[in-house]
């Protein structure tokens, strides 16, 4: 470990165990104290992975409080990870506040490459990935139309994060705003046993998944504007 950094960020597998990498494992055994969006979950991975650490709860409902005791202690020399349940932290996840204060006071911030939903959807995707836009999960009411309106004309890719039950009100809407034509893929329990990718334009992935019960963890590719 280097001890010059106070904070290390650590992607977690989304789903198989086996994408943990050697050097997560080996900071979570090393950091003084690890904060945890979901300290149960996080247990859980621990033990896995014979991992004897302690947590500290951090998650976006106590990120903006419990910023000043955190920096107080990095400031005083000890060294935190912090992990989400899943994935990258900071992606759709806390971990931003965190970094941005750490930056400002001066101190040294690493973040792992691993696990996150959105590069291993996108590149399966077939769509072009070398120019994206990172949108992450739509507002559900104020503001979506909007937003959708503003994407609609990028010459970016879009990636889009979604709940199951609105997977086809996204759909409709996407083909709304952007037609029924352009291609776009969902990638569905990544890594997980009943991993599914499908690809089509945005009408055929609407017959596909209208009416359907649709469940478990989703990220939405969509092709940018021509
Ligand atoms: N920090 C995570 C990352 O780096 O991808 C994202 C956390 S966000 C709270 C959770 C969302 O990520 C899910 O609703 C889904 O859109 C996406 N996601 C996470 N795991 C996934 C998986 N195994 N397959 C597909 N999408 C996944």
């Amino acid at each position: 470990m280097n001890r010059i950094t106070s904070l290390y960020l650590i992607p977690t597998p989304i789903g198989n165990l086996e994408d943990m990498t050697q050097r997560a494992i080996r900071v979570l055994k090393e950091v003084d104290f690890i904060l945890s969006e979901d300290t149960r979950k996080t247990g859980i991975l621990l033990k896995h992975f014979n991992i004897r650490n302690k947590l500290v709860s951090h998650h976006q409902f106590n990120e903006h409080k419990a910023l000043a005791s955190v920096i107080s202690r990095l400031q005083s020399g000890e060294v935190a990870a912090l992990v989400s349940d899943a994935g990258t932290p900071g992606i759709s996840d806390p971990g931003f506040l965190l970094v941005r204060a750490c930056i400002r006071e001066g101190m040294e911030v690493e973040t792992l490459p691993g696990p996150s939903a959105f590069i291993p959807a996108l590149v399966n995707s077939g769509i072009p990935c070398d120019s994206f836009l990172f949108v992450g999960f739509l507002p559900h009411k104020k503001g979506r139309q909007s937003k959708l309106k503003e994407l609609s004309t990028l010459p970016y890719t879009l990636i889009f994060y979604e709940s199951p039950f609105r997977l086809s009100k996204l759909i409709t809407q996407l083909i709304e705003h952007v037609g029924p034509d352009r291609q776009a893929s969902v990638s569905r329990e990544l890594t997980k046993i009943y991993e599914e990718n499908v690809r089509g334009s945005l009408q055929e992935l609407s017959e596909h998944f209208t009416g359907r019960d649709v469940k478990g963890e989703i990220v939405v590719i969509v092709e940018g504007a021509r």
